[in-house]
C-alpha cells in the first residue's frame, strides 16, 4: 500500500525524524490559512498523489506571498499532474501539502527496501541526490553507495556511520544523521515497509538534516497488524476496479491489455496470462477468484470484468476443484443476465460437475463460444479481439 507525502511525514514526526512544518490542504482558503500559520516565506506548496516526479511535471512549486500561494493553489486543486511515474493519463490533484520553504545548501539520497536476493535490509545513500538520480543510477552507478543490514541483528551504529561517511557529511551533521537513520530504520521494521525513500534529504544552510520528501509504501501482507496505517488508505488514488474487487476478495489487478480473463487458482491465472500473450494478444486483467469461490464472487468477478472498458473479449478458463463447475457457471449467468454481455466470451472448463457446469451455460441461451483445451481457448479469443 502506499501513502501520501504528508502522511508519510507525520510518521516520521512520531519518530522524531525531522521534516519542514507544514500542514494538508483540502482547499485554496486552506492553503492560506497553513502559509499565513507558517509565519514566513517562501512557502512550497506540493501536490499530494500517490507517484513521484511531481517536481519536473508542476507539482512542486515556491510561493513568496498569500496572494501567490492562493493562485498557485487555485492552480493546482484539479489539475491533472502528469509525471513520469503516472503514465501520460496523469492523476488528478486533490490536496496539497503547504510547508514551510527551506535554504537548501545540499540534495542527499536515502533509501531504505527489503533485498530478496540476499535477505537482508538495505540502505542505499547518494550524495547525488534530488530530481535527477534516476539518471545518477544509470550514469554513474557508483555514485549510490549501499550498506546491507541483518534483519535478525538490526541496524548498529557502524552501519550508520558507513552510510554517513559516504555521503561526506560535516561532523555536526553526522551526528544529526545517525540518529535520525536508525529511527528511519525503526520505522521501517515497525510498520513493516516494503519501501522508504527521501530524495531529497537535505543539508540546510543552518547545518540541519532534514527529510524535505517522503515516500513510504508498505507490505500489503501486514497491514492487519497495522490498523493506523489502514487509515491512511486514499481510495481515490487506487484502480476503481480494484478497490471494487477488493470488496469481495477477489484478487484482481487491472492491466492494459484487452483480454478479460476469470480464473481459479493463481497458477492457473498466470499460466493464462501466458498464454494469452502466446496467442498475440495482451491480458487485460489478473483474476484469480480463488479456490473456494461461491457463485456470487463469481457473479462479482464477472461482472468487474464485464465492467472495465478495455475488455473487447473475455477468457474463462476453470479447472473445477473446490470450486465446482456448476457454482462457477451460475455465477457467470447471474452476472450475464444483469450487467449483459457485449464482447464475445470463450469459456474453457474442466473438473467436478463439468457436465452440469455446460449444461447450464448451454440452457442460458447467452452466446459463449467454448474450447477444448487451454491453447484453443486463447487462440479462440485472441483472434476474436483483432
Ligand atoms: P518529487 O519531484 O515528487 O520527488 O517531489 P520533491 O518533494 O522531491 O520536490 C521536488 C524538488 O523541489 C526538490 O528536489 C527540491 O529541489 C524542490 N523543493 C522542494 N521543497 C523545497 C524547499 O523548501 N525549498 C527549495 N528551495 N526547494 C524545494
Ligand atoms: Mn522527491
Amino acid at each position: 500500500m502506499k501513502i501520501h507525502e504528508y502522511q508519510a511525514k507525520q510518521l516520521f514526526q512520531n519518530f522524531g525524524i525531522p521534516t519542514p512544518a507544514g500542514e494538508v490542504a483540502f482547499s485554496s482558503d486552506e492553503a492560506v490559512r497553513i502559509a499565513e500559520g507558517l509565519g514566513k516565506f517562501p512557502v512550497v506548496v506540493k501536490a499530494q498523489i500517490h507517484a513521484g516526479g511531481r517536481g519536473k511535471g508542476g507539482g512542486v512549486k515556491l510561493a513568496h506571498s498569500v496572494d501567490e500561494v492562493r493562485t498557485l493553489a487555485g492552480e493546482m486543486i484539479g489539475m491533472n499532474l502528469v509525471t513520469h511515474q503516472t503514465g501520460p493519463e496523469g492523476r488528478e490533484v486533490q490536496k496539497l501539502l503547504i510547508e514551510q520553504g527551506l535554504d537548501i545548501e545540499k540534495e542527499l539520497y536515502l533509501s531504505i527496501i527489503p533485498d530478496r536476493a540476499t535477505a537482508m535490509i538495505v540502505i542505499m545513500a547518494s550524495e547525488a541526490g534530488g530530481m535527477d538520480i534516476e539518471q545518477v543510477a544509470e550514469d554513474h552507478p557508483e555514485k549510490i553507495i549501499k550498506v546491507f543490514i541483518d534483519p535478525l541483528l538490526g541496524i548498529q551504529s557502524y552501519h550508520c556511520r558507513a552510510v554517513g561517511y559516504s555521503l561526506n557529511l560535516s561532523p555536526a551533521v553526522l551526528k544529526q544523521f545517525n540518529k535520525m537513520l536508525s529511527s528511519l530504520y525503526k520505522l521501517f521494521v515497525h510498520y513493516d515497509c516494503s519501501l522508504m525513500e527521501i530524495n531529497p534529504l537535505v543539508i540546510t544552510r543552518e547545518e540541519t538534516i532534514i527529510a524535505l520528501d517522503a515516500k513510504v509504501n508498505f507490505d500489503d501482507n501486514a497491514l492487519f497488524r497495522h490498523k493506523d496505517i489502514m487509515e491512511y488508505r486514499d481510495l481515490d488514488e487506487e484502480n476503481p476496479l480494484e478497490v471494487e474487487a477488493s470488496k469481495y476478495n477477489l484478487n484482481y489487478i487491472n492491466l492494459d491489455g484487452n483480454v478479460g480473463n476469470m480464473v481459479n487458482g493463481a497458477g492457473l491465472a498466470m499460466a493464462t496470462m501466458d498464454i494469452i500473450k502466446q496467442a498475440g494478444a495482451e491480458p487485460a486483467n489478473f483474476l484469480d477468484v480463488g479456490g473456494g469461490a461461491s457463485a456470487e464472487m463469481v457473479e462479482n468477478g464477472f461482472r468487474i470484468i464485464l465492467s472495465d472498458k478495455n475488455v473487447k473479449g473475455i477468457l474463462i478458463n476453470i479447472f473445477g476443484g473446490i470450486l465446482r463447475c456448476d457454482v462457477l457457471a451460475d455465477g457467470v449467468v447471474k452476472a450475464a443476465k444483469k450487467t449483459g454481455i457485449a464482447v464475445p466470451v470463450v469459456v474453457r472448463m474442466e473438473g467436478t460437475n463439468v457436465e452440469e457446469g455446460r449444461k447450464i451455460l448451454t440452457e442460458s441461451g447467452l452466446n459463449l463460444i467454448t474450447a477444448v483445451d487451454l491453447k484453443d481457448a486463447a487462440q479462440k479469443v485472441a483472434a476474436l479481439v483483432k
